[in-house]
């Protein structure tokens, strides 16, 4: 690559019902570009409501925005399987690789596809990227990836920790570097992104060496309406015993579990209230739900042996100070703490740990869309 990446990029983050869209120009790599435009498409698909299809959706965005000297379109896809390294520009080959792996992302990768195939149609002389979810994990070392299940099996139905949020791991570790004054490939840092989906990563010199998410996002921390990290024995008691189908046990652990499933709220504001208020599930909530971070966290220092800083992302890493206090409690003697004032106060990328503290606690707030224009501009000026 000679010159920084410049341009104007759209960017879609399809989802099942709703399409999320923001259009960047100017020099992504240098000022963070510009954001032109930008919004949220909901209910697609739903009776009574929003546009028919993602086709109906993206022809009527696409009408709406100004899409001159457009330079890229860049698609988040939540799975690339083995394949997929590097955000990639799309030709009919990418697409059936994509599609190919909608077994193992029966979720998500068809939203996505949708997406990209509109996009295409609409756009036919325009580059289009796909970056992906999973891409960032790639880097993980054999021993971390690979499960403990029969071999013949695991290779043959492609199982295997892919992991999620690679996207938000690469542009939040890589801002705490900034944050630090360190280069990247110098320092290690744990981040541990909280939205409504939940995952932590160890990333070593900007490289990820273990991850929550596994096969599915379904695995690790517990999150607003997922379990996380379970002994697998449950779903075959399930099974036998609760008379409960595959699917009904795969909605229980997606949909009825988590903060949900504890105490009846998955928004981490509504926990909180009702712990304030002294309600004992959600005090539970809370504490199950921290616990399980303080964990990872131990894991993944003892992994990476030398931690230069922990950081917090996304809805609840951003926003909920008592979160954060109670995850990294009691950790003195690992060089972790947090000052209870920087922790209560301030905004947008900041330390929170005491002032000469061994490993620094940061808030970096993630900005998903903004990582994947900057990786499509540059997807796109390496192309051949
Ligand atoms: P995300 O998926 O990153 O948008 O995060 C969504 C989650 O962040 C919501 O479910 C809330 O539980 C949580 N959240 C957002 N704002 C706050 C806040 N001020 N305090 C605590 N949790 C918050």
């Amino acid at each position: 690559m000679t010159a920084p990446p410049t341009g104007r990029v759209l960017v879609l983050n399809c989802g099942s019902s709703s399409i999320k869209y923001r259009l960047y120009d100017g020099d992504l790599t240098v000022d963070g570009g510009r954001v032109v435009d930008g919004g949220l498409v909901e209910r697609i698909g739903e009776e009574g409501g929003g546009p028919a299809d993602h086709a109906a959706a993206l022809q009527d965005l696409m009408g709406r925005l100004d899409l001159g000297e457009l330079t890229a379109v860049g698609h988040r896809v939540v799975h690339g399987g083995l394949r997929f390294s590097a955000p990639t520009v799309i030709d009919d080959d990418v697409v059936a690789a994509i599609e190919a792996l909608v077994p193992l992302a029966p979720l998500h990768n068809p939203a996505n596809l949708a997406g990209i195939t509109v996009a295409r149609r609409l756009l036919p002389d325009t580059p289009q990227v796909a970056v992906f979810d999973t891409a960032f994990h790639r880097t993980l070392p054999e021993a971390a990836a690979t499960y403990a299940i029969d071999r013949a099996v695991t290779q043959e139905y492609g199982i295997h920790r892919y992991g999620f949020h690679g996207t938000s791991h690469a542009y939040v570790s890589r801002r705490t570097a900034a944050l630090l004054g360190r280069a990247y490939e110098d320092v290690n840092v744990i981040t541990l992104h909280l939205g409504n989906g939940a995952s932590a990563c160890a990333v070593a010199g900007g490289r990820s060496v273990a991850t929550s998410m596994g096969l599915s996002p379904l695995e690790g921390l517990v999150m607003g309406t997922r379990s996380g990290d379970i002994d697998p024995a449950i779903v075959f008691h399930l099974q036998r015993n609760a008379g409960m189908s595959v699917d009904e046990i795969d909605h229980l652990l997606n949909h009825r579990s988590g903060l949900f499933g504890l105490c009846g709220a998955n928004d981490m504001r509504e926990v909180l209230r009702r712990r304030a208020a002294g309600d004992p599930a959600a005090a539970l909530a809370f504490d199950v739900y921290c616990r399980r971070i303080t964990a990872y966290v131990g894991a993944y220092y003892a992994l990476l042996g030398r931690v230069d800083a922990i950081t917090f992302t996304a809805g609840i890493g951003e926003n909920a100070a008592d979160v954060r206090a109670a995850a990294l409690a009691n950790l003195e003697r690992l060089g972790i703490a947090v000052s209870p004032e920087r922790n209560a106060t301030g905004a947008g990328e900041r330390i929170i740990s005491p002032e000469g503290a061994e490993v620094a606690v940061c808030v970096v707030p993630t900005d998903e869309e903004r990582e994947i224009a900057t990786q499509t501009l540059l997807a796109v000026s390496r192309a051949p």
